[in-house]
């Protein structure tokens, strides 16, 4: 896309599958990391994902919601663009992968190996989940259903304002981000452009009948607060699993945010034992550097 902001997100290792629309992929710090023979990212140890073979893309950077602790700019946001269609961005992005993975690789110079080059060429995740909300972009059951029918295990994280296009999604692992215990918490960390949170809640209870994920981002002295209202939210959801992950302080959120907003690991670790003494769901496990816990449904 010929824009400023867009050149912008291009010097920081987005490519774009259009020049009209803002479907872009980048591939994240770990997906690096165990290029280079380095550790995996949480969802290697809690789901089996290999980093390496991962696509991190979105179909949109659109969004709707404003969160005080979401990392990308909102300045890049394009209020006019053409969408993309599903084919032109799945054939584009094994291209797309190498060339951005070319990169890291000039950089991590002798430390990949022929083997783990070749399997990151030849990807089999995607991640949803780049920046913006995918739900906005109309095309999204016929993407996801093109790469789930093509072999790849796809992962979809949304915001949850529209569970109608939610509904028509089958996506391998869906996640929806809870972010607040209640309605005034919600629009206070998440700044929304509607009046989404019944739509949220609508989505979230869509999760008991798929393999799903709830993520909880815990931001310190703004919504670690009422875990047993979490508890409650989550009880009536019954997704398969539930991520309660502390904020990082990254990006363009430090320019609203501070540091002392991030939550250490063990803050983060017991905010979910009381989450999970709430409700039916145990601890599974825990990534400390990524200071994520991982609860897990009780059958
Ligand atoms: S919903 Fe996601 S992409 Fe949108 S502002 Fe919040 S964290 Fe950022």
């Amino acid at each position: 896309m010929p824009s400023a902001p867009c050149n912008a997100l291009r010097k920081q290792g987005y490519q774009f599958f259009s020049p009209a629309s803002t479907a872009a992929l980048k591939p994240c710090m770990w997906c690096k990391r165990a290029l280079a023979g380095g550790e995996m990212c949480y969802k290697h140890q809690f789901y089996g994902i290999a980093s390496h073979r991962c696509v991190q893309m979105t179909p949109t950077l659109r969004c709707n919601q404003r969160c005080l602790f979401c990392w990308r700019s909102f300045e890049h946001e394009m209020p006019e663009e053409m969408e993309c269609p599903p084919e032109p961005i799945f054939a584009a992005v094994h291209k797309l992968q190498k060339k951005a993975l070319a990169g890291y690789n000039a950089v991590l110079e002798n430390t990949v190996t022929e083997e783990r080059w070749k399997e990151a060429l030849d990807p089999k995740h995607v991640a949803i989940s780049l920046s913006g909300e995918p739900t906005l972009y109309s095309q999204l059951p016929e993407l996801i259903d093109l790469f789930n029918s093509n072999g790849y295990t796809t992962f979809h994280v949304s915001n949850g304002t529209n569970p109608d296009m939610l509904a028509r999604c089958h996506p391998y692992q869906q996640y929806v981000s809870l972010a607040a215990p209640d309605k005034e918490t919600y629009e206070k960390t998440c700044r929304p452009m509607g009046d989404y949170w019944d739509r949220i809640n609508e989505s979230l209870h869509m999760l008991g009948s798929r393999r799903s994920a709830v993520r909880i981002t815990l931001v310190s002295g703004l919504n670690d607060i009422h875990p047993e209202k979490y508890a409650a939210l989550l009880q009536d959801a019954g997704a398969t699993f539930v991520e309660v992950k502390g904020y990082m302080y990254l990006g363009y959120s430090r320019n609203r945010l501070a540091r002392e907003n991030m939550p250490e690991h063990d803050h983060v670790r017991r905010f979910a034992e009381k989450i999970a003494a709430a409700c039916d769901y145990k601890i599974r496990d825990e990534n400390r550097l990524s200071r994520v816990v991982c609860l897990e449904r009780e059958i």
